[in-house]
């Protein structure tokens, strides 16, 4: 596998395959706040709603960080009325779009088939349901829409990025995937994976 190429910004929520029953799952990032006083920390390790991690900068200084994960709870606003002083649930909301965090790649994950629930640590390449293998190249959509509006673009004559909300993610594809030998096998593996469940 080549690595994937990258694109910002991505959603917080990706298609996956499921790790029980590999059918098209949901992932959705963790999201985090930093601990800001030591005595803060008990109450974050004793909160099931929270992961305590301990992280490292780069001047080699421990900092601490409690995360919560929207997939498996929901909303944090919903649920939880003891925090801290100086902390509030909207610490820990998700933004519109997922950005690197000390945790990357840290979230949960949701399957409607086997009804499977669990944190999940995210493994790009291998996790990824709308991931097309072309010429030892990767395709990816984050999900089923997107994975629409790609396989569209690849299939037009006009390779038009002005799909709305897309425009940014087709600016990013790889001149290989373009080529006009690749629509037809890369149309019918998108086509594929677009009918599956
Ligand atoms: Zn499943």
């Amino acid at each position: 596998m080549t690595r994937l190429y990258e694109w910002n910004p991505v959603p917080h929520r990706l298609a996956i395959h499921c790790p029980i029953c590999r059918n098209l799952a949901e992932f959705e990032f963790a999201t985090y706040r930093r601990i800001e006083r030591r005595e803060h920390i008990a109450y974050f390790k004793a909160n099931k709603a929270f992961d305590y991690r301990q992280y490292i900068d780069g001047c080699g200084h421990k900092w601490h960080a409690a995360l919560y994960y929207p997939g498996l709870h929901g909303p944090l606003q919903s649920g939880i009325h003891d925090l801290p002083d100086g902390y509030e649930p909207q610490f820990w909301a998700q933004s519109h779009y997922w950005c690197s965090s000390p945790g990357s790649g840290v979230g949960s994950v949701r399957c409607s088939a086997c009804h499977f629930r669990s944190k999940h640590r995210l493994n790009w390449s291998d996790d990824l349901y709308f991931l097309i293998s072309y010429r030892g190249h990767n395709l990816w959509a984050y999900d089923r829409d997107s994975a629409m509006a790609l396989r569209n673009f690849i299939d037009s004559e006009t390779r038009s990025v002005h799909q709305d909300g897309y425009s940014r993610f087709l600016l990013h594809i790889p001149s290989v995937f373009k080529h006009h030998k690749a629509r037809e096998p890369l149309v019918k593996a998108l086509d594929k994976k677009l009918c599956s469940k």
